[in-house]
């Protein structure tokens, strides 16, 4: 009976299974069967295997079949109709033969586990039929997907300029994350509607919307993600019984935007640099080394308490630097410089009779003796043309900083 008084506290620990066999057990009468495999149930953990991906469309309803006349000759090639003028992609509006789900389509296929592999274009559009045995991948592209420049996530060949429609594979002389849709129907809602299509195909930075024209803008964080929503919502309908005209955008003509993606490009080469470089050689370039840092610290002060010079005064070479490391070697040479400085400036000072008195050299001013002779030489130079015109003509107005 001692047992039986037991058993209910260790059945407190155990999960619900495990404590059901155990009641289930305790008719049997044998205490030492009990508690065995009730600690075994206990140490097991479910794991969750990832799931293999589904195929989109029944391999039974594929059939292999030239594509619908659209032209005058047939290109085996190329398989498709060329010749004559009746195939217009952008007019033909057909709507998409499948969509995309990537909650119920991803899982694994043989592409999983081979580095480099491309995504399904067919998994984009919905319409591949080949599951976890397709040779590329079924899932959302991520942040780590990156891939080369001359190639599209689906590995497709990109081009030096982009098509005249802006369709197509795009081009690689830009990285493009930015779709433009047009065709969309308008409606009330149509920026929460774009919205919340176009947010299944990866993390979106921005949407700009234009309501009553029925076009958005839509860029994406990643270029991977704009590649495959491009595949993924072309000829697609939203809320209405609309067919998506899908485009690479246009450069932004925003001075700001431009110099924000400039900037962009500049971090992620940044960045691919610091992946390519040892930690520690990266950590005394950025700083990051303590002792560095305290080395420099000292070497750039100058003497002076709490001030640190910039780079580009502390790494300055030649015979103006502040740094006594970057004049070296450029004594002699500065010597000869000083000299023709002061011919130089006996010079002017004959040229300078008839003009008003230059401004006063500031001694121990942030610029050197002849920093200002040469800026000195340069307002004699100016003063002896005319003055350009600068503010006649109807287009003054334009010429602001303010807009
Ligand atoms: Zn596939």
């Amino acid at each position: 009976m001692a047992e039986v008084v037991n058993r209910p506290d260790t059945a407190v620990n155990l999960p619900e299974m495990a404590s059901e066999d155990s009641l289930a057990l305790t008719t049997t009468k044998n205490t030492t069967e009990v508690t065995a495999p009730a600690e075994k149930k206990v140490k097991k953990i479910i794991r969750r295997k990832k799931r293999p991906a589904r195929a989109q469309v029944d391999p039974a309803t594929v059939k292999s079949e030239p594509p619908a006349q659209t032209g005058t000759t047939f290109n085996i090639w190329y398989n498709k109709w060329a010749g004559g003028d009746k195939e217009d992609s952008a007019m033909s509006q057909t709507h998409a033969k499948g969509r995309c789900n990537i909650a119920l389509d991803s899982g694994y296929t043989k592409a999983d586990g081979h580095p480099g592999a491309f995504f399904c274009l067919y998994f984009a559009r919905g319409v591949c039929h080949k599951g976890q045995d397709c040779d590329y991948l079924h899932r959302l592209p991520g942040p780590y997907d990156i891939f080369p420049q001359n190639v599209d996530c689906f590995g497709r060949d990109k081009f030096s300029d982009y098509r005249d429609d802006m369709g197509g594979v795009g081009s690689f002389s830009r990285q493009n994350r930015t779709i433009y849709v047009g065709r969309i129907h308008v409606s009330d809602d149509i920026e929460e509607i774009v919205a919340r299509h176009f947010a299944e195909w990866g993390p979106i930075e921005r949407i700009r919307v234009l309501s009553n024209r029925g076009i958005a803008f839509v860029t994406y964080r990643d270029l991977a993600n704009a590649e495959f929503a491009k595949e993924a919502m072309a000829w697609q309908s939203l809320e209405g019984n609309e067919i998506l005209n899908l485009r690479w955008s246009l450069p932004d003509p925003n001075p700001m935007a431009q110099k924000r993606e400039a900037r962009r490009i500049e971090e992620q080469a940044a960045e691919a640099i610091r992946k390519a470089l040892p930690a520690e050689f990266v950590a005394e370039i950025e700083g990051k080394d303590p002792e560095a840092r305290k080395r420099r610290k000292i070497e750039s002060g100058y003497g002076l308490e709490g001030y640190e010079a910039p780079d580009e005064v502390h790494f300055a070479r030649g015979p103006n630097a502040v740094n006594p490391r970057g004049r070296e070697g450029f004594e002699l040479e500065h010597e000869q410089r000083l000299m023709l400085e002061a011919a130089e400036q006996e010079m002017m000072q004959e040229q300078q009779y008839d003009k008003p008195p230059p401004q006063q050299q500031q001694q121990g001013g942030i610029f050197s003796s002849s920093t200002l002779a040469a800026l000195q030489g340069a307002q004699v130079a100016v003063a002896s043309k005319p003055a350009p015109k600068t503010s006649t003509g109807p287009l003054v107005a334009y010429d602001s900083d303010s807009d």
